[in-house]
């Protein structure tokens, strides 16, 4: 298997990428990666959740590093993404990686008040994330010069273009210096992509991975409305009549994992919690008992789940929903493997009912709500979900569940850190 140290990374992003607990590239990042650090433009078909922001965030970095220059600092890659909640996460991944890096970023969109954007550029910076409109409204303004950029960054192309921010685009092409490294991602590709494409990237390498495909149809998925506070004695229970012998917990916090393990022992059940903090060691001794078969239940984050691979899990227990629709469909996706059925139960408390309506419109499938259990809790049953908004233009798309087909829809996410003016 592929190690990040093959791809070719320097040694203080294999630290970052140590700590954050990735333990393999994913396939676009093993992809992509190579020829970004070889100075070519990179075509993505790629959607979030494939790890495609790190693909770009490494190589850029990595450049950042290597050719640093000793005058002021000026802004040398930019990354132009749809919206400012994917911007604030792109933002946040560059602060992980970066962390041991003289390398400052900052993430600028609309919708609040430009002056401590406006600040935090005056002081410097070597890679912008913004959305268009307020990148060209401070370029305008002459707080942003974009004549020293090496390394620009389309992210969400397909979205940029539903968005209708087109001319926006355009307009930043014009002025971006035109020897540059250039990367676009794009969860689909039709004509208009394929064409804005063609229009500034150079030799491109095409990188492309497929999603993921989960084969729903051989898990069982069932939600069990359940107060917050008593979703660990029905795991318990669950675990017990079920007889789980090789199950993986999801929860949402790695705090909220240890928790769960202490509290499952506690009623006699053996489980190991994975998660970012952990060290390799106890990562590895985890997985290890966990494919053995003498660790029944693994507790996992999602970032810990991403590696995974264990062919004979019975069950997927959604302890905390996740605020992401995709994670769901990633999780669940850890049964059910090599052939085998699965089952996957969603606890729902009171407070995660928009996040089972945001699964539900993403799968297209109505979890089976399962009341026959001890700890029912009517007051966590969400309203019924609001029918789909018309899809814009094209006709309906046949797609995998955990594609994007059920866009546009609500973003979610837990309130985090990387606002605006965050420089690192
Ligand atoms: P993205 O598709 O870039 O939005 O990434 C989806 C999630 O995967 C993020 O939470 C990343 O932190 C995580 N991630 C990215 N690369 C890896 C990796 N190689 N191993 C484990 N998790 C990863």
């Amino acid at each position: 298997m592929t190690t990040f140290q093959d791809l070719g990374l320097a040694e203080p992003i294999l630290r970052a990428l140590a700590r954050e607990g990735y333990e393999h590239p994913t396939p676009v990042q093993e992809l992509a990666i190579p020829p970004l650090l070889k100075g070519s433009d990179v075509l993505g078909v790629a959607q979030t959740g494939t790890g495609k922001t790190a693909a770009f965030a490494l190589p850029v970095l990595q450049t950042m590093m290597a050719n640093r220059s000793s005058r002021r600092r000026v802004i040398r890659a930019l990354v132009l993404s749809p919206t400012r909640e994917l911007a604030a996460q792109i933002g946040e991944r560059f602060a992980a990686y970066a962390d041991e890096l003289d390398v400052r970023h900052t993430v600028i969109f609309g919708g609040v008040n430009q002056n401590p954007q406006v600040r935090t550029l005056q002081r410097g910076l070597d890679i912008l994330v913004a959305t268009p409109g307020r990148l060209l409204d401070l370029v305008g303004q002459g707080y942003i010069d974009l004549s020293s950029v090496e390394f620009f960054v389309l992210d969400e192309a397909d979205r940029m273009l539903d968005m209708g921010f087109i001319h926006d685009i355009r307009k930043v092409l014009k002025i971006l210096p035109r020897a540059r490294q250039n990367l676009l991602f794009s969860a689909t590709m039709p004509t208009s992509i394929a064409e804005l494409a063609g229009s500034f990237l150079r030799d491109a390498v095409r990188v492309e991975v497929t999603p993921e495909t989960v084969t729903v149809e051989r898990i069982a998925q069932t939600v069990m409305f359940v107060k917050k506070a008593d979703k660990r004695r029905l795991l318990g229970q669950l675990i017990k009549t079920h007889n789980v012998g090789c199950g993986i917990v999801f929860t949402r916090t790695k705090h909220g994992a240890n928790r769960l393990v202490k509290q499952l022992a506690q009623v006699g059940i053996e489980a190991a919690a994975i998660h970012g903090n952990k060290s390799q060691n106890a990562r590895n001794r985890a997985m290890n008992g966990f494919r053995s078969g003498e660790i029944p239940i693994l507790v996992a984050t999602d970032i810990a789940s991403r590696g995974i691979d264990v062919d004979g899990v019975t069950h997927v227990f959604n302890f905390d929903l996740p605020n992401e629709p995709e994670s769901y469909v990633h999780r669940i996706g850890r049964t059910a493997r090599a052939g085998k059925s699965g089952v996957a139960i969603a606890f729902c408390d009171e407070s995660e009912g928009a996040y089972l309506r945001d699964i539900e419109r993403l799968t297209g499938v109505t979890l089976t709500v399962d009341e026959e259990h001890a700890y029912h809790e009517p007051a966590a049953v969400p309203p019924p979900a609001q029918p789909r908004r018309a899809r814009r233009s094209s006709p309906p798309k046949q797609s995998a569940p955990n594609e994007r087909n059920a866009r546009p829809r609500r973003r979610r996410r837990r309130r985090r850190g990387g606002g605006s003016g965050n420089a690192h």
